[in-house]
């Protein structure tokens, strides 16, 4: 009941001079009501209470919402990938292509550290690519 001192609906019937209690207002989107539906979203009520203040549907605000682009509530926009991972997208010529994880599976990435010049691959995983001749190296030291 206080609520209702909140909506806009007395003071735009009152602007426009008419008691548009039968006109649907869903399909009234003035100014006011653009403001007023923008400041109840930002406050974080759902679409139906939006709704409901405003004399919609849920589905009307949602709509409106979207067409207005304001920024969806409670889903900040995190990428889902943490920052320092590397995706083939963002693999420099400089870092390691040494794959991790499945190629087939989300948290696929590349090991991304710099690369060792002229290789493809970081220090470490050059070790395991490329099996240093140990034998011919211990050969010609004896
Ligand atoms: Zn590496």
């Amino acid at each position: 009941m206080m609520l209702l001192e909140n909506t806009p609906k007395h003071r735009l019937r009152t602007i426009k001079g008419v008691t548009d209690m039968t006109m649907p207002p869903n399909h009234e989107w003035t100014p006011e009501r653009v403001q007023e539906l923008t400041k109840l979203w930002a406050t974080g009520l759902s679409a139906s209470e939006i709704g409901r203040r405003l004399g919609i549907t849920k589905n009307a605000v949602v709509g409106k919402v979207r067409r207005l682009d304001l920024a969806m509530r409670r889903a900040p926009a995190q990428p889902k990938r943490e920052p320092n991972v590397v995706t083939l997208d963002r693999l420099k010529a400089n870092q390691c292509s040494w794959p991790e994880g499945d190629p087939g599976q989300d948290d696929f990435r590349f090991c991304g550290s710099p690369a060792v010049m002229g290789k493809p691959y970081c220090e470490k995983h050059c070790a395991i690519a490329y099996v240093p001749p140990k034998k011919k190296q211990s050969a010609n030291a004896a």
